[in-house]
């Protein structure tokens, strides 16, 4: 595995500082990750103590001030980050996708100073594992009709209703839950994991994402003192803004795992010989390398501008959209023509592709997904809403 893949000199647009980020995480990513991950994923578990062991190296809430325990980088440093974790495996990029974004940055971006206090540094250094709470069983792309209840009760609230495919639910040590009150203004809840009246199914036998755990976030007339609410943000704001970090770093992340592809079927093709020639002779192969490198190319300059665009605060919703979807479709298409490259090799786990390929059937569904990104970009360039 080796994501130098750059076929216009996209890292000359990059300083020192991220290249020498990028080279941390792939070390690690080497020794830590790809020993074992594919007899994780096919044995469905985990890697263990993964989530303290990306805090050792950074990766959580890079973003986040190191006063509260994060690594103070930028954007484009977080950007680097997931292309080279997910380059291991979808599962752990999902695991510092949500640990960051959806965990971090809300209680960062919305909670009080007792609250950043409190739980950023455990969440930065794993030592606390986060979920986060906003797709129901009967609304994922459309979280805005959300049935989950806060109701008031004394100085606190009673928290009712239900999330389901949360990543990692099953081991979660804390949730940022978003429930509608009783004005029906959405508001972010943290819940931990001794709250009377919560409980994390598992999901079982998913095809996807098999060293990740998936659950559900059940709560039963939760009591919630007031104090654990994130007091600045009362709208979908408060989720809408952790998908748009979540999603710029998914457009990152997956080019990593398209690059693994990539490489392995490049290889592949040029040690595999059928007719009496290596298979990157013939013009079918050639075809399916070059596009991949094209598009693999493309989607790098797209994330680079991304991140300049967000590192300026100017990065929108609506390009975010676009990247996330651009570049999950550009993965899934790569990981597809690899495995046929490789023929029957293409189906064992001794090549990352199948792994990969299964992996990103959920990465085009969750964030948003690939539809919804299209209307997305729809509504914004014709101003009508195609929902
Ligand atoms: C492995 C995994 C991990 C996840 N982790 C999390 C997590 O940590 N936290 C969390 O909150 N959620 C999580 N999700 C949930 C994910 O975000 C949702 O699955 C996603 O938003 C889609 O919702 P849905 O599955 O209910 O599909 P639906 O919304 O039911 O959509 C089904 C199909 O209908 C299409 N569709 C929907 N609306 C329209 C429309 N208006 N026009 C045209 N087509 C439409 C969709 O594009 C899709 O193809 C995860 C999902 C997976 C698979």
């Amino acid at each position: 595995m080796n994501t130098t893949v750059d076929y216009f000199n996209v890292g000359e647009l990059f300083g020192e500082e991220y290249l020498l980020i990028r080279d941390t995480i792939r070390d690690f990513v080497r020794a830590e990750i790809l020993p074992t991950i594919d007899q994780k994923a096919q044995r469905h578990e985990e890697i263990p103590d993964l989530m303290k062991k990306l805090g050792q190296i950074g990766a959580l809430g890079p973003f986040v001030s190191s006063a509260y325990g994060g690594a103070g980088l930028d954007y484009m440093a977080y950007g680097v980050i997931m292309q080279e974790l997910e380059a291991g495996d979808s599962a752990i990029r999902s695991a510092a996708s949500v640990q960051s974004s959806l965990v971090m940055y809300p209680i960062y971006t919305f909670g009080s100073e007792e609250q950043k206090n409190k739980y950023l540094p455990m969440l930065a250094s794993g030592d606390c594992i986060g979920a986060f709470g906003l797709t129901e069983p009967n609304h994922g792309s459309d979280p805005s009709n959300m049935e989950t209840r806060l109701v008031k009760d004394g100085e606190g609230y009673r928290l009712n209703g239900a999330k389901t495919w949360i990543t990692n639910a099953p081991i979660c040590d804390l949730a940022v839950v978003w429930a509608k009150d009783e004005e029906g203004k959405v508001r972010g809840v943290i819940i931990e994991r001794t709250d009377v009246g919560f409980s994390t199914p598992e999901i079982k036998d998913k095809w996807s994402l098999r060293a990740s755990r998936t659950g559900e976030l059940v709560f039963d007339s939760i009591y919630i003192p007031s104090e654990r609410l994130l007091p600045d943000v009362s709208s979908m704001r408060g989720p809408l803004s952790c998908l748009n970090s979540a999603r710029y770093g998914i457009s990152w992340g997956v080019i990593g795992a398209a690059i693994d592809c990539y490489q392995v079927a490049l290889q592949y093709a040029s040690e595999r010989t059928q007719f009496g020639k290596p298979i990157a002779a013939y013009q079918l192969q050639q075809k399916k390398l070059a596009e991949m490198i094209t598009e693999i190319t493309k989607a790098q300059l797209l994330s680079w501008r991304l991140g300049v665009l967000k590192n300026e605060n100017r990065a929108t919703p609506q390009q975010i959209s676009m990247a996330k979807r651009n570049n999950v479709h550009m993965a899934l298409q790569v990981a597809r023509e690899s495995r046929q490259i490789l023929g029957a090799m293409g189906i064992v786990g001794d090549y990352p592709i199948m792994r990969h390929m299964m992996n990103l059937e959920s990465v085009i569904t969750y964030e948003g997904t690939h539809d919804v990104h299209l209307l997305i970009t729809g509504q914004d360039i014709t101003g009508i809403s195609g929902f």
